[in-house]
């Protein structure tokens, strides 16, 4: 029997970055690529040449395209990676918007650096340009939801919609003769254009997988601070700017803000969706729930009696950088919805330096802040924060909004898998390690399972699991 093992290259102890190594006697699958964010010391990483000879690894599999999962693929492949990337469809489409995002603010940021004189290197380098990411598109194959795939000796990929964003996945990865379930990000039950994960798949599973990144908190529904913080804004003449992640959460909010108008809980203002990567991103979303054709699968996308459900009437797409620039500290009330969610880049970083020092107008933060971010620091009530080398005075009002989560929380997790048999091994991961810690004492207690934190970097065997029968990886 081959030996299974994985490593945690990252995505351990913290929620970027994930990258998960499995290995058996046989084949090497590395389960998403993802890209460090947030404290300096974890982009560094981003940096390090990767721990493993990457033309020995048979396949990529990823669960979906937020760039934490998807971000380090065009460096792996610039490494020598030369097998495919097993993906859904709508992932594909996503992660080439995401990568090519990602390139263009890297390549900017680094020309920029430069030109200021800030950065601390003689000639600030991007991490990877659109010709790399050109490069790993090519790898792509695309699979179908819910079919068994084979990608190397003995191993095998089954893709189920996990209700995160459009096209994401959990993955079960056969391998060796183990069952090894990956979550990737689980979504909620009330997400409003994906239907709610598949159910724990049944049987024996050797080692299960999980996010942890809510696993401390039980999420609010979304409440009426979001209503209220933008009459209050409205009402005194100032404009509201929402960083939001471009993929998945832009369109939750734009219908948010499309039902609160059509309900005249605000009033109809003009909303500007100012970030190309969220309006290419936007425009997946609304072919994926137009097309009637059996490639979207409409079992995972809920059904819409109007075709366009996201824009409200005012809604105006902001494409070209003069579009931009014309936002810049708007004289009649607005609501700007702009890209990097986290405050780390993009076009929300300079409407950011636009509008933090005038009292009249709102932040309101409706995502997850990562450790080291702007996005954190608001959160955490700073007074000045740095943008472009000079330090700018936090006067706007800073609202934290809940209920936009499409992570499932602690709460919804257990009750996902625990109506499942317990797995031989349960790694947390994906999570900050306080959250982590929340979260396994929680498995402990209500599920009896005894899951384990894994250690960066560090290889753990797979306990053999010993009900299973070879037939079970027959294809
Ligand atoms: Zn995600």
């Amino acid at each position: 029997m081959s030996k299974v093992s994985i490593t945690f290259l990252g995505g351990a102890e913290t929620v970027t970055g994930s990258r998960f190594l499995v290995e058996s006697d046989e084949a090497k699958v590395l389960i998403d690529a993802g890209l460090f964010q947030g404290l300096k010391q974890l982009r560094l990483k981003n940096w390090d040449e990767f721990p493993v000879d990457t033309s020995t690894i048979d396949a990529v599999v990823l669960t979906h395209a937020h760039l934490d999962h998807c971000g380090y693929l065009p460096l792996l492949v610039r490494q020598g990676y030369r097998n495919p990337v097993y993906l859904t469809s709508n992932t594909a489409k996503l992660a080439d918007v995401v990568m090519k995002d990602s390139a263009r603010i890297q390549v900017e940021d680094a020309k920029y650096a430069s030109k200021k004189g800030y950065s601390k290197h003689d000639s600030p380098k991007p991490l990877y340009t659109e010709d790399d990411v050109d490069k790993t598109l090519t790898k792509f194959k695309e699979t179908e939801f819910r079919v068994k795939t084979q990608v190397a000796k003995n191993t095998f990929i089954t893709l189920f919609p996990a209700g995160h964003i459009l096209g994401a996945a959990f993955v079960m990865l056969e391998i060796g003769g183990e069952k090894l379930l990956f979550t990737g990000d689980l979504g909620r039950n009330q997400h409003p254009i994906l239907v709610a994960p598949d159910p724990y798949p049944d049987g024996e599973i050797s080692a299960l997988i999980t996010e942890s990144t809510y696993g401390a908190r039980v999420h609010e529904s979304p409440s009426s601070v979001f209503t209220d913080a933008i009459n209050k804004t409205i009402n005194r003449g100032g404009s509201i700017l929402i960083p939001a992640f471009a993929v998945d959460r832009t369109e939750v909010i734009l219908m948010k803000l499309r039902e609160l108008m059509d309900t005249q809980q605000i009033p109809r203002v003009p909303v500007f969706v100012d970030s190309p990567m969220a309006l290419t991103s936007l425009k997946h979303y609304r072919s994926a729930i137009a097309s009637g054709d059996t490639e979207i699968r409409p079992d995972f996308i809920r059904q819409f009696a109007n075709e366009d459900p996201f824009g409200p009437d005012t809604l105006q797409e902001m494409k070209t950088v003069e579009d931009s620039m014309k936002l810049n500290n708007p004289k009649n009330s607005c609501i700007i919805v702009s890209a990097s969610g986290m405050g780390t880049g993009g076009r929300v970083v300079h409407h950011l330096k636009q509008m933090l020092p005038n009292p009249l107008h709102s932040v309101l933060l409706v995502g997850y802040q990562a450790v080291g971010t702007r996005g954190h620091a608001l959160e955490n009530g700073a007074e000045k924060i740095k943008m472009h080398g000079q330090l700018v005075d936090v006067k706007a009002s800073i609202v934290k909004i809940e209920g936009f989560s499409v992570h499932a929380d602690g709460s919804e997790l257990i009750q996902w898998f625990g109506k499942g048999k317990k797995p031989n091994q349960i790694f947390l991961v994906h999570g900050e390690i306080e959250s982590a810690e929340i979260f396994a004492q929680r498995l402990e207690i209500e599920l009896k399972w005894a899951p384990v934190i894994p250690v960066p970097m560090k290889k753990y065997e797979i306990i053999q699991n010993p009900d299973k029968s070879l037939s079970d990886f027959s294809i």
